[in-house]
């Protein structure tokens, strides 16, 4: 049975790159009728937070990424670690090493004026007719994973092809730090192990700890899982996305007004294709989503995609759904909403690429609104001052619908000859705040009577 799982390490909020990763995990695991399981890798304990955590489970609900097992944490499996090191020492495929980080310095001092790379001498690994240096006093160990000194490592990577690293490139990897905290590398492993993991996804960086990994499964007689290692996730510049660059935190798109299916819409396609797809469901990329297809280059973050795929999935849903997300991001300014939020939100969802957006515009019913100088300036000319006059005493009686507003609207245009936008324009930036609003009588029948004369007659 396919198993999959997520890794984030809570040392800060989901990044855009591991909510990709993780949405490909999902996929291969609903895809092929499998389990997708969360994994909190907080072995970092001086870098790992509640917050973090939180912040992570909280994203992968806002996305929809349900998983079938966890969150497990790796502090809480501290002793299962322990047991396999013993095994593994036990068995000769570990060991203690006692070096001090002086040493080390002075070793890898010494590798670098030889021109050398620097890689861990082995001195502690016992070999048949070695002499291992005396155990020094008052150094706790650490104890480091016997990597086979030669060969080759080789898989075949579920999205890049397959990969080779030689094993004179790495050396002796510490798996045990003297606190008794295992290292990424050997948590991992035993993790995958235990889970049954069969699949691996996760970001490129980690490809040259595959070969680590992979050497320390066969010591434990473990059965491999696949990789697949996907490509980052570029800036508008080029450079590695990072938290400097822009947004780069799943929190902030759901803050900024961006709907949890266009985010996972837009991610999916950010390394992955189906065809010229660029619209699809969840349910769909289930059904597309088998390994293949997936890009081997690094995806460009395009922020202008990103707001028209969001567009797409508000221009989609009703008033009705839109609203209690409308009303939340409300909810931040001080503005509680009321039953016209539906409506409202019908009325300019299709000019809107956030929720964020269409909070603006609702605002306008709900709290003041400010008007420009320069609006003002060009807008409400005194030509223009008599008929707004005119429309807001008519506006005292008539009956208050689309219908009967329009007319209204045409009966006044009629008395001071004027044309629909010279009239308009105004009566949008008073009631509004901007010339550019949908029709005139469909905004002005959600605001009440005496809220529009009251604006109007600021003028
Ligand atoms: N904790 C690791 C990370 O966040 C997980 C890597 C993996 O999936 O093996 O990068």
């Amino acid at each position: 049975k396919v198993r999959t799982r997520i890794a984030p390490s809570p040392t800060g909020f989901l990044h855009l790159g591991t909510a990709r990763t993780a949405l490909y995990s999902w996929a291969y695991a609903r895809h092929y009728g499998g389990e997708f399981v969360l994994r909190i890798e907080d072995t970092d304990v001086a870098r790992s937070t509640q917050d973090s955590t939180d912040q992570i489970l909280a994203s992968m609900h806002w996305l929809g990424l349900e998983y079938d097992e966890g969150p497990i944490y790796q502090m809480q499996r501290l002793e299962r670690y322990r047991e396999v090191i013993a095994q593994m020492l036990a068995a000769g495929t570990a060991y203690y090493c006692y070096c001090t980080p002086a040493e080390l310095e002075e070793m890898r001092e010494a590798q670098r004026a030889r021109g050398e790379k620097t890689l861990y001498d082995r001195r502690w690994r016992p070999e048949p007719g070695k002499v291992l240096p005396p155990v020094p006093e008052g150094v706790p160990p650490v104890v480091r994973f016997c990597n086979p000194p030669e060969g080759d490592v080789t898989w075949n990577d579920l999205v890049k092809g397959e990969i080779t690293i030689n094993n004179r490139e790495i050396d002796d990897l510490i798996i045990l730090r003297p606190d008794g905290v295992p290292t990424y590398n050997f948590a991992v492993v035993v993790d995958d192990w235990d889970m049954n993991i069969t699949h691996v996804f996760r970001g490129d960086e980690h490809i040259n700890n595959t070969p680590w990994q992979i050497n320390i499964f066969r010591a434990l007689a473990a059965p491999l899982p696949e990789f697949g290692h996907v490509p980052v996730i570029l800036g508008d510049d080029g450079q590695k996305l990072s938290k400097r660059r822009g947004a780069v935190s799943v929190t902030a798109y759901e803050d900024n007004g961006y709907l949890p299916e266009a985010m996972l819409n837009y991610l999916a396609r950010l390394g992955w294709s189906h065809g010229d797809d660029e619209l699809f469901t969840r349910e769909q990329m289930v059904s597309w989503f088998d390994g293949s297809h997936l890009s081997k280059s690094p995806a460009q973050w395009d922020a202008a995609k990103l707001a028209w795929v969001n567009a797409q999935y508000i221009k989609a849903k009703s008033g009705d759904e839109l609203a209690p997300l409308v009303a939340a991001q409300l909810h931040k300014r001080g503005i509680v909403a009321d039953e016209r939020l539906p409506a409202i939100c019908a009325l300019f969802k299709d000019r809107c690429e956030t929720t964020v957006a269409l909070a603006d515009w609702a605002a306008a019913f709900y709290a003041d609104i400010t008007v420009t100088e320069a609006d003002r300036a060009q807008h409400i000319t005194d030509a223009v001052k008599p008929a707004i006059a005119t429309l807001a005493e008519k506006m005292m009686t008539v009956a208050w619908d689309k219908a009967s507003i329009a007319v209204m609207i045409k009966e006044v245009l009629a008395t001071h000859a004027l044309k629909m936008p010279v009239l308009a324009m105004p009566v949008r930036v008073l009631v509004m705040g901007t010339p550019q609003t949908p029709s005139l009588d469909s905004v002005l029948e959600i605001f009440s009577r005496e809220k529009v004369v009251e604006r109007l007659r600021k003028a």
